[in-house]
């Protein structure tokens, strides 16, 4: 079972797209996936088709240790994933975590148990280092960073990377960057070429082959509760999600 946090503390980034495109994508090439929503937004849960205000229960729970991820997992209809699924109430775990044992390894713990059930896990992270982050962080063996390559994106990356590296001495020995994802991309924009040969020139082969263009099918695609990459297949956004997924597939081969 590979786990992957996909986390970058800026929000509107394009995390949560990654994470439920990856997800329906890997579970098309028949992957057993697990979408975990760890954001309060409930955006990755809205955007696998599930109501996030009807929920029994969700990753609140589980992080409280109120219910257990067998009791508040759902399968996306649409996606054919299955989904830890999050909504308001996860608003208020970072404070009511505080005083139990271990708080930053909650989600490590639930994800234990279950690990045989998955070839992947996804962990949809927060725009922040918060709390929740760090419960990602902690469950996760690589951090997978969706970036546009815009001026100030090289300048928000430090603070992540130093934020990786401090989980890697103190709390997760396993963790590390596997790798950063342009999203967004305008190929027209000369700004984002230059980012996106430096990124390659700091990074290496860190940077992920695959490409995400900018296209309205992917942003259109939540609304419905559908991925992207199920709603319009032939659009450029779900081609490249399609082939972020093989890339993948590949790079966990080499871990
Ligand atoms: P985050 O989870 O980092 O806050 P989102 O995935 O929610 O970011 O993306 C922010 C906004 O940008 C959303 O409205 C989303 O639909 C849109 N978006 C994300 N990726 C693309 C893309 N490749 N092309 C067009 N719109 C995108
Ligand atoms: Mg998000």
């Amino acid at each position: 079972m590979h786990i992957f946090a996909i986390a970058n503390q800026k929000g509107g980034v394009g995390k949560t797209t990654t994470t439920v495109n990856l997800a329906a994508a890997l579970a098309a090439a028949g992957q057993r996936t697990l979408l975990v929503d760890l954001d309060p937004q409930g955006n990755a849960t809205m955007g696998s088709g599930v109501d996030k205000q009807s929920l029994e229960n969700s990753v609140y729970q589980v992080l409280l240790g109120l219910a257990t991820l067998a009791e508040a997992r759902v399968v996306s209809p649409s996606g054919k994933f299955d989904l830890l699924p999050a909504n308001r109430d996860l608003a208020g775990a970072e404070v009511e975590m505080v005083g139990l044992e271990q708080r930053e390894m909650r989600l490590k713990e639930a994800l234990t148990l279950h690990n045989e059930d998955y070839d992947f896990v996804l962990i949809d992270c927060p725009p922040s280092l918060s709390l929740l982050t760090l419960n990602g962080l902690c469950a996760a063996h690589g951090v997978v960073i969706p970036m546009q390559c815009e001026y100030y994106a090289l300048e928000g990356l430090s603070d992540l990377v130093n934020t990786i590296k401090k989980v890697h001495a103190n709390l997760n020995p396993d963790l590390k960057v596997i790798g950063l994802l342009r999203v967004m991309f305008d190929p027209r924009a000369a700004l984002g070429q230059q980012v996106s040969a430096e990124l390659e020139k700091h990074f290496g082969d860190k940077v992920f082959k695959t490409i995400v263009p900018r296209n309205i099918r992917l942003a259109e695609a939540p609304s419905y509760g559908v991925p992207g990459v199920l709603f319009d297949k032939a659009s450029k956004g779900a081609q490249a999600y399609l082939a972020f997924a093989a890339e993948m597939i590949e790079r966990v081969k080499t871990l």
